[in-house]
């Protein structure tokens, strides 16, 4: 089958079979109890920036590309308040008796070597200069929350040139790419081996880097493809609509013989960026298991399970034995390394502008979400600097962890279901 793709990822010595057992048996239904939970269902965004790239047209008026957000009531006040930190000091001393209760003092001992050892070592990443992508200015008053289990990702019939101008211009202008393109869309959309051909023997050529790079944006592309084929709209009666999965749109984005042979590119590009993301998990494992990182939402007893949870979430990520090893990347000579970081940095930053350009409201919140969790596991992963001082630390705010664990929730779940895939492929032949 085009989608059992299989065998070890270029540039990480991991392979996917192990991967696909790893997510669909352990980390999945953690992600999902996670993901259910007020701390991590309330995602507090600007929808309404305007583009900054082009002026574009209305937006696209699509019903299923409406976004509900919620009113302030529906929020736990706890959420609300917490970006001020205005914690009352007897919620704090709850909270810090949770701390020592046996459940996560058991997590404590054995993290304890590696949680000193990261704390010394690690950077100030909070800072401005180290962010790969934009974060909604939390006081804008256009900022909204919205409940991502009622706003969930899934076809909304956005397409066309509209959609494809998005892609366009994540592809052409911050993938490196020195190509002159004479139609709207790159050699990648074209219907030319010869021109496919050409634009991998020019991402062969390029350096790890650059390569990583645009296997993340393919990953991500590949995501958003799965899971609009596996919620699709299959019924739209006036009394109900049925979302499910749709064999022949998710064969016409990756089946090898209808896409040139891109499709299983693609296909392992969605798993690097999963390497990616789950190495970001456990690198936040210090920071998240400091007695002061606090899931709060108000509620001291709720959110003390929430964090064991999460915990035992990114020891089951850190359990994982092939991880991408992510110093492989931005090494060799400092100098060069740093400029190529920069480089990187700045066209992530750019993408997650492009997001404010997408017209349908619903594409554009997973969208910004997606680019945001990937921001900060670059973040994460890559903005510690060799000059920087020992003792600084990496901080992660809510909406950048909410962020995080919402986009590899993603991921993850696309992955679960190519298992469906294959499986509804094989009862297909
Ligand atoms: P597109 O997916 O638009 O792709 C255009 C071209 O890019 C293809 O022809 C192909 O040559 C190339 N390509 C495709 N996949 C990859 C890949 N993985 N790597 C490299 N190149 C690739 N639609 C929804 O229904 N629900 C959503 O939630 C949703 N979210 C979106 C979020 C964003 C940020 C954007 C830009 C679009 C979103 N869309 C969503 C629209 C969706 O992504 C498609 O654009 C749309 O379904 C039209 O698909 P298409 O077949 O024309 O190809």
């Amino acid at each position: 089958c085009f989608c059992q793709v299989s065998g070890e990822l270029d540039d990480c010595h991991c392979d996917v079979e192990s991967i696909d057992r790893f997510n669909n048996e352990l980390l999945f239904p953690k992600l999902q109890a996670l993901l259910q939970t007020d701390y991590f269902r309330f995602y507090k965004v600007n929808l309404n920036k305007p583009c900054p790239f082009w002026t574009s047209g209305s937006h696209c008026g699509l019903r299923d590309c409406t976004v509900k957000p919620c009113s302030p009531n529906e929020v736990p006040e706890g959420i609300r308040t917490e970006a001020r930190n205005k914690y009352s000091a007897e919620v704090n001393s709850e909270l810090d008796k949770c701390e020592k209760s046996e459940a996560l003092g058991a997590v404590d001992v054995s993290l304890s070597d590696e949680t000193r050892e990261a704390l010394k070592n690690w950077t100030k990443h909070d800072d401005e200069a180290q962010r790969f992508c934009l974060l909604d200015d939390e006081w804008c008053p256009d900022s909204q929350y919205v409940d991502l289990l009622l706003n969930p990702e899934r076809f909304t019939g956005y397409k066309g040139p509209e959609a494809w101008k998005i892609w366009t211009s994540i592809y052409e202008e911050n993938c490196f790419k020195p190509f002159t393109v004479k139609r709207p869309l790159s050699p990648l959309y074209s219907s030319g081996r010869s021109e496919a051909r050409a634009f991998y023997t020019w991402l062969e050529g390029q350096c790890v880097e650059k390569r990583a790079f645009y296997r993340l944006i393919s990953g991500l592309h590949a995501s958003i493809s799965i899971h609009l084929s596996a919620r699709y709209l299959l019924s739209d009666e006036w009394f109900e609509k049925r979302w499910g999965p749709n064999v022949s749109e998710f064969r016409s984005r990756f089946d090898s013989e209808l896409t040139q042979g891109e499709g299983p590119k693609r296909l392992r590009n969605l798993y690097f960026l999963f390497l990616i993301e789950l190495r970001a998990l456990v690198k936040a494992l210090p920071v998240v298991k400091e007695g002061s990182f606090k899931l709060f939402t108000g509620q001291p007893q709720e959110d003390c399970r929430n964090k064991e949870r999460l915990l035992d979430l990114l020891h089951t990520a850190r359990s994982f034995p092939l991880h991408f090893n992510e110093t492989s990347l931005f090494a060799g000579d400092e100098t060069e390394a740093a400029k190529l970081k920069e480089d990187v940095r700045l066209a992530f930053m750019n993408i997650s502008r492009i997001m404010d350009c997408v017209e349908c409201f619903k594409c554009r919140l997973w969208g910004k979400l997606q680019t945001q969790g990937l921001g900060t596991a670059l973040k994460i992963l890559f903005s510690e600097l060799p000059s920087s001082p020992p003792s600084s630390r990496l901080t992660l705010n809510r909406q950048e962890l909410v962020a995080l664990v919402n986009a590899i929730g993603r991921i993850s779940t696309s992955i679960k279901e190519l298992q469906n895939f294959r499986e509804l492929l094989a009862e297909d032949t």
